[in-house]
């Protein structure tokens, strides 16, 4: 198509020789591909957010910047209110981040491998992405991150921790180190913290160029209503904020996302059960034929199998969808697995090991 379309031309050289983000959809029983939760949101949560939706006047516009749901995370995160930013997903503010901060060259330094996005959008804006590989074990590779970080070019760097697609951590205090070794600004993405142990919002106050980033898709049940939201210093959420769009989060999603914030023992106990979900997948993947498992403190597992083609393929014939991440840098036939629910991990595992056995 676009070879015989000459306006073609006209489009950006990088976007035009860029794969575009995709996600392989597929039908399936059982779905471990995107790092959801297993779990639907309360009945009587629904049906508040329905309620809320009767009485709604369709035809106006939502709050703007979803203030009311800013200022309510400003309550409880103890944070002032001009250092909430409130967005359509976190994917969202990421954008708006890079459209604030980077123009054509400028360098932005990453750690691979990374949340799609992260790579994704640098290029879309043409800046030079310093991708810094993880270690032998994909861990950080945090003395190279340091040396790149402190490159006086350097304006910003996109880290998260956990990190996906392998669900490890940075030590707060290799955070530390990276806000103040680079002149830049810092995105630390929290999208998976609540199934981790400790977070950096300690941390805002002493590094005035730290930028942290969440959502409500993973632990708080709302990928659906697409929310996230971003911590920084008032100057710079404002900046961001002007590189977004005014009214991206409807009413409902606002409505949603302030109502599971009122359901946190809810969201605890999901978030306890996924834990300990996780960690009994990861010992049973172990146990499994020339399978190996990297830690995650993540709602999802990395493996590493002899054929991930044949493992993919395997498990979709009978259901069930994982997903493929095996052309990352670092990670060939490498998957990555969403943790589920009790019965839907026990099945993904016993056809694994059919596959395998086979
Ligand atoms: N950051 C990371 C690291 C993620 O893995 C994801 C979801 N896959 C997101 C952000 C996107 O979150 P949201 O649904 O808030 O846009």
């Amino acid at each position: 198509m676009s070879g015989s379309n000459v306006y073609f031309e006209n489009i950006k050289p990088g976007i035009r020789a860029m794969p575009p983000y995709n996600l392989k959809e597929a039908s399936c029983r059982i779905k471990l591909n995107q790092n959801e939760s297993p779990f639907e949101i309360p009945e009587e949560v629904k049906a508040e957010i329905l309620e809320f939706a009767k009485g709604y006047t369709f035809s106006r516009y939502p709050a703007l910047l979803a203030v009311p749901l800013a200022e309510r995370l400003s309550k409880l995160l103890r944070v002032p209110k001009d250092w909430v930013l409130v967005g359509h997903g976190s994917n969202e503010l990421i954008w708006a981040l890079i459209q604030a901060i980077l123009g054509r060259g400028d360098r932005v330094v990453v750690p691979v491998p990374a949340f799609a996005l992260f790579t994704h959008y640098p290029k879309v804006v043409e800046a030079e992405l310093v991708e810094v590989p993880a270690k032998e074990d994909l861990s950080y590779d945090v003395e190279r991150l340091l040396s790149e970080a402190s490159n006086p070019e350097t304006r910003l760097v996109l880290i998260a921790s956990p990190n996906n697609p392998m669900g490890a951590v940075i030590a707060l205090r290799y955070m530390e180190h990276l806000c103040r070794a680079t002149k830049g600004l810092v995105l630390l993405d929290e999208a998976y913290f609540q199934f981790a142990k400790g977070n950096a919002l300690g941390l805002l106050a002493d590094h005035s160029n730290l930028i942290l980033l969440r959502t409500f898709s993973k632990a708080f049940h709302l990928a659906g209503m697409r929310v996230g939201y971003l911590l920084a210093r008032p100057e710079i959420a404002g900046a961001v904020s002007k590189a977004k769009l005014p009214f991206s989060v409807d009413a409902l999603a606002q409505t949603a996302a302030m109502a599971m914030l009122e359901r946190q023992d809810w969201v605890d106990e999901k978030v306890g059960h996924i834990v300990r979900e996780r960690e009994r997948l990861f010992r049973e993947l172990g146990k499994l034929p020339g399978v190996r498992p990297y830690p995650s403190q993540a709602n999802f597992i990395l493996f590493r199998v002899p054929d991930s083609r044949r493992v993919f393929d395997g498990l979709l014939e009978q259901g069930i969808l994982i997903r493929d991440v095996s052309h990352y840098p670092l990670l060939a036939n490498c998957l990555r697995v969403t943790v589920g629910l009790e019965d839907e991990n026990s099945t993904f595992l016993k056809a694994l090991r059919g596959i395998l056995l086979t």
